[in-house]
């Protein structure tokens, strides 16, 4: 008989902080905009003998938020520790990091996973809530970037010294949905919280899967590999879904997996071997001498947890709660905290409901938002006058046809929904005695027609509607129209 075997992952997230300086000194942690390599160091970042490191107290205050937003206990007293390696991107042959005492340890997040964890891609059956616990929040410093050149490389300091958040998941994971949908509402989380744009290209956010696989309903953790760098969820998905089955292989042809730190070749699709994994034994951590313990008290904790937002979770269930949306209509809307808040705000300048206003923006905005490159915040549109255009709509005074031309008119050029509809003469026609004059001379114009529907062709009625559509340039009232227009072929029935 086949063993059948169910993944175990965990995860650990690196993010940028957005400070305006470096974790340890005062050179400027914005290395994107630097107009040239290595422009923004200093003794420190560049790791010169003698130089003393300060620790930032912004990015303090940033890692601090997010072990909050993630449930984490914070350690009043937490230390900075030495883990030595060496590599021509770290000039000091050591990363301050932090090891024994993080600043935030034990959180959890709440992640949806597929009920059957056996086969990868079987997603669509029953889903199960799973807690997934945060093992530590730490703060640490982000590298140089080396460029390798045909027989060179090069290396950039700007970036090395820039505050990094590593945020460690225990190995809860079961699917690889699970971990999709963890690191997805992490990065929801960072973004809301300011701390990290989770521009993933630019290489900000980056994800290491550590994955093991097990036979169903052994408890036992068995050999793990650890995936680096993975760039984007899509190389996540696919790296931790190819690491199962290579493993499984490994298995059932009754070999051993080795522990080892894999990088993922997307062209190729396959994980590749970078080196056999080291321990943390072998980093030879011990407590960073230069810099002291960050002693942080319960005041201060209480001033950082008072500037929690509300968060993605919360801001979902309100929106269900309070606006009658479905928990996919919800969830959407509170992907993103600039999509959130316009929503909030054109609901609130708004007659209509929130249905009406969810599905203008999950339509026509977001098109037009994919369609120009735009986001949001760019959008010169102003809520008030999205507002009223969507009223405009509910309360049939033009219909929907015109509605997307005035709304596009709108965000091309500014301008007030009303002024647009009386200078474009887009008001709908909801004269029943016009409309009635049009279907008549359609119907009078089209006798072989309304044969063929009375013979029991009555997709035809469509075609009608159609047909007085186009007479009015669409401004007829569709409802109306289609009710007269079924009176009439009725009538003239023999
Ligand atoms: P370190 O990286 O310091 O060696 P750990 O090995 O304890 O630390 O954990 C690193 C990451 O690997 C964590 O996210 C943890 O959840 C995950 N992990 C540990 N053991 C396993 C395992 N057997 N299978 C899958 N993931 C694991
Ligand atoms: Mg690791
Ligand atoms: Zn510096």
């Amino acid at each position: 008989m086949k063993l059948t075997y169910e993944p175990v992952i965990g995860l650990e997230i690196h993010g940028e902080l957005l400070t305006n300086s470096k974790m340890f000194c005062s050179c400027s942690a914005d290395y994107a905009s630097a107009p040239e390599p290595n422009v923004n160091i200093c003794p420190v970042c560049t790791g010169l003998p003698g130089a003393l490191p300060v620790a930032n107290k912004k990015a303090t205050e940033l890692a601090a938020l997010v072990g909050l937003a993630l449930n984490c206990s914070i350690n009043k007293h937490n230390t900075f520790a030495r883990k030595n390696y060496f590599y021509p991107d770290l000039p000091k042959g050591y990363q301050i990091s932090q090891y024994e005492l993080p600043i935030a340890e034990r959180g959890w997040m709440d992640v949806t996973s597929p009920l059957t964890p056996l086969l990868l891609g079987e997603g669509l059956g029953a889903r199960e809530q799973l807690r997934v616990r945060v093992r530590r929040v730490h703060i640490e410093e982000d590298t140089a970037k080396l460029s390798h050149e045909k027989n060179y490389a090069l290396v950039d300091f700007n970036r090395a010294g820039v505050p990094l958040l590593e945020i460690v998941s225990e190995p809860d994971m079961r699917t690889v949905e699970a971990a999709l949908d963890y690191t997805t509402k992490i990065r929801a989380i960072l973004r809301y919280l300011g701390v990290n744009s989770g521009d993933m290209e630019k290489g900000v956010l980056r994800f290491e899967a550590n994955v093991s696989v097990r036979p169903v309903g052994s408890e036992e953790l068995r050999t793990r590999t650890e995936i680096k760098n993975l760039n984007s969820f899509r190389a996540l998905t696919r790296a931790a879904q190819y690491e199962i089955e290579r493993q499984i292989k490994i298995y059932e042809a009754g070999g051993e997996v080795i522990q080892e730190t894999l990088g993922w070749d997307d062209a190729r699709g396959v994980t590749t071997s970078q080196r056999s994994k080291e321990d943390a034994h072998d980093y030879r951590y011990f407590p960073e001498p230069d810099l002291p313990p960050l002693k942080l008290s319960d005041a201060w904790i209480d001033s950082i947890r008072k500037r929690l937002p509300e968060l993605p979770e919360a801001k979902t269930s309100r929106f269900i709660s309070d606006f009658g949306l479905t928990p996919s209509e919800a969830r959407f809307l509170t992907s993103e905290l600039s999509l959130a808040n316009y929503f909030e705000a054109v609901l609130s300048k708004s007659k209509s409901s929130a249905k009406a206003v969810h599905s203008w923006i999950a339509g026509e905005l977001m098109r037009t938002l994919n369609e120009s490159n735009l986001s949001i915040d760019e959008l010169t549109l102003s809520p008030e006058s999205f507002a009223k255009l969507i009223d405009m709509t509910t309360n049939k005074i033009i219909s929907g046809n015109s509605a997307k031309v005035v709304f596009n008119e709108m965000v091309k050029a500014g301008g007030d929904p009303e002024q647009i509809v009386k200078e474009k003469n887009l008001a709908q026609v909801s004269d029943e005695n016009l409309i009635q004059e049009i279907v008549t001379k359609i119907l009078d114009d089209n006798p072989s027609e309304i044969e063929k529907y009375h013979a029991g062709k009555e997709t035809l009625l469509q075609w009608f509607v159609g047909q007085a559509a186009r007479a009015t340039k669409g401004k007829a009232d569709p409802a109306l129209t289609k009710e007269l227009m079924l009176k009439g072929l009725e009538e003239r029935r023999k």
